[in-house]
């Protein structure tokens, strides 16, 4: 923890507990003995008692934060949103994205075949860009945010319209609402004799996920992933709540992201599945996945082209790192081999440290994976 109470800062100080206020309040702070104070308020401060301040508790995302290079303060621009399928199964999720990959109106332009590479982008028809993660499901998704990790920005919850709500249904529009991710409700299979969409949105609504035409705040998109109906009409709505959302990011300071999948390939080594959640990535640069460093040798995007650079809110596989990441492990582009050995170092002794705290969640795949 970065942080230090106003009382025990003043102690380490040999100062009462209210001088130290009064200078804070002097300084704009408004504190009182019990706040908490960030290394960067501490620094400001201690120097009018005739202290410096030394972070010794340096985090590896602070130190990547400090590192960071490129035009910092470059005015933000908006990003691809990155939405996740979500929903019970047999319910078209692998078809939706299927469907959704189909809409995508630069496929036909390149020619190319679409890679599997854990995440993919469609340009929708008025030239707007949307990033979908390739791996349905809320495993993935609660996987990630175990890792403090948010990927997502926008939440598909796909309902069969001749099955209903379902206990995954149900999970999946939780995992939304606790991660404050926006939802579009996609009531598919509308092609089937039995659909029947008004039962989804009476159901959804005992969930509080209400439809806009009822007085709520849901978009509810009536699609067939096996007829490709309705699918151009949902990618309209995704855009329109990206809109709303303001997803903006700095394209022009160095990249930083999500591991999204990670493997180990013959011939190639680890490969990984890097989305870029800020700033740019170039091949060339040093790289820090989770605790693995490296630096990048390729990028490859979603339709198997070799890129130089892959920018805020797309995807991309990486070639370069020293070994295989976890999904869901932060990614920093860094400086230099220094500052990559830094926070590789340091990300490890956290992890240690996480590892040998008693109370540390672990899943039984862990444990498993360790005997
Ligand atoms: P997932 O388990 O949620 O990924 O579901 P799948 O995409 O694998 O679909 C489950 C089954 O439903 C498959 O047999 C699909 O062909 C079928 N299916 C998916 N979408 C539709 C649709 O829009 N209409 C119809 N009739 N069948 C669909
Ligand atoms: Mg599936």
């Amino acid at each position: 923890n970065n942080t230090m109470k106003v009382s025990d800062l003043a102690m380490e100080m040999g100062l009462k507990a209210p001088q130290l206020v009064k200078v804070l309040m002097k300084n704009g702070v408004m504190a009182n003995m019990n706040m908490d104070l960030d290394f960067d308020t501490i620094a400001l401060i201690v120097p009018e008692f005739g202290w410096e301040a030394q972070n010794v508790f340096k985090t590896a995302d602070a130190v990547a934060e400090e590192t960071a290079f490129g035009e910092l303060n470059a005015e933000a621009v908006i990003r691809p949103p990155v939405v996740t399928v979500m929903g019970h199964v047999d319910h078209g999720k692998t078809s939706l994205l299927d469907a959704i990959r189909n809409a995508d109106v630069a496929a036909g332009e390149a020619g190319g075949i679409t890679q599997h590479i854990g995440a993919y982008s469609v340009k929708i028809e008025d030239g707007n860009l949307i990033t979908f993660l390739d791996t349905p499901g809320h495993e993935a998704f609660t996987a990630m945010r175990a890792r403090g990790a948010n990927a997502t920005d926008i939440a598909i919850i796909v309902v069969a319209a001749d099955d209903g709500m379902m206990p995954q249904t149900q999970e999946a529009v939780n995992h939304a609402k606790a991660a404050g991710v926006p939802m579009i409700v996609a009531v598919n299979k509308m092609d089937k004799p039995g659909a029947n969409p008004d039962r989804i949105k009476q159901q959804l609504t005992e969930l509080e996920v209400v439809p806009e035409e009822w007085g709520g705040n849901t978009i509810f998109c009536e699609v067939s992933a096996l007829k490709k109906t309705g699918i151009k009409e949902m990618l309209e709505q995704v855009k329109l709540l990206a809109e709303v959302a303001e997803l903006k990011a700095n394209p022009k300071r160095s990249g930083t992201g999500i591991v999204i999948e990670a493997k180990m390939e013959k011939g190639k080594g680890p490969v990984a599945t890097l989305l870029v959640k800020d700033g740019t990535v170039e091949v060339g640069q040093y790289i820090v996945a989770g605790t693995m460093k490296g630096r990048v040798r390729s990028l490859t995007n979603d339709k198997g082209e070799r890129i130089q650079s892959v920018g805020p809110g797309l995807p991309a596989e990486v070639l370069g790192l020293e070994a295989v990441p976890a999904a869901g492990d932060k990614f920093d582009i860094v400086k230099d081999e220094d500052t990559a050995n830094e926070v590789s170092t340091l990300r490890k002794e956290q992890a240690e440290k996480a590892a040998t705290t008693p109370n540390a969640k672990m899943s039984l795949e862990d444990i498993f994976a360790k005997v």
